[in-house]
């Protein structure tokens, strides 16, 4: 079994959720007492946000690139960036280090074009909603059409994001708010809704709706257990 590096910590909520997933993934796979090999740089959160909100994306990629170096040395196979937010500087994180990345819009790509499906909502941080680095992935990788909520909705989806589920606060009132939303990307036409934030999944699931939902936390540590047992 390969060694998973995690690059976690962004928000460390979210990271949990990747912990457990991972851990529950190597055990239904290979049962008994088998638990995942993992090395992980959780980093402090605070200042990356602050980076984040001034634009100062070479700030965020020394912070990151240091700390994959340091998973890398200790002894990872892999890495992922537990979070989608990041992956905005996914090719120079990649680029640093020699053990290969899982990127987290390819792992969950790949389940859209096994089920089919052509036009896809995307929930995020601002960053992902609106910046190219993983809608364009997604479109000119994959072909897939990307719709993104409207400017008040997206406002929304932040603010939950960076005010509540990244400090562990899960709120009804915010819950009601975003299954508005995703079913609003699913009159307009998306046959599947992308949760593309690592701390969606702590508000809303699969239960809670008819619209189908990719919860990008579960479907990149679902990636990172399959690389780790069959090395691809
Ligand atoms: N975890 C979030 C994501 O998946 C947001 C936090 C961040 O800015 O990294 O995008």
């Amino acid at each position: 079994m390969k060694t998973i590096g995690l690059l976690g910590g962004m928000s460390w909520e979210s990271t949990l959720g990747y912990y457990k997933k991972i851990n529950e993934g190597v055990r239904n796979a290979l049962g008994g007492l088998h638990s995942a090999e993992i090395v992980m740089y959780s980093v402090d959160f605070e200042p990356i946000e602050k980076l984040q909100q001034a634009g100062d994306w070479e700030g965020t990629t020394d912070i990151l690139i240091e700390a994959a170096k340091n998973v890398q040395s200790a002894g990872a196979d892999f890495l992922l960036i537990c979070t989608n937010t990041m992956h905005k500087i996914a090719p120079e994180i990649e680029a640093a280090v020699q053990i290969p990345l899982l990127h987290i819009a390819d792992a969950t790509a790949d389940v859209l074009v096994n089920e089919g499906i052509k036009t896809v909502g995307l929930l995020g941080t601002a960053f992902t909603m609106e910046q190219e680095f993983y809608k364009g992935r997604l479109k000119n990788n994959y072909g897939l059409e990307v719709l993104v909520p409207n400017r008040a909705d997206r406002e929304i989806v932040h603010r939950v994001i960076y005010q509540e589920l990244c400090l562990g606060e899960t709120e009804a009132d915010s819950k009601v708010e975003y299954l508005r939303i995703i079913s609003a990307l699913s009159d307009q036409g998306a046959e599947a809704v992308i949760l593309g934030c690592t701390e969606i999944g702590m508000l809303v699931n699969q239960v809670d709706t008819d619209v189908r939902l990719l919860d990008t936390t579960a479907i990149h540590a679902e990636k990172a257990v399959e690389y780790a047992i069959t090395g691809s």
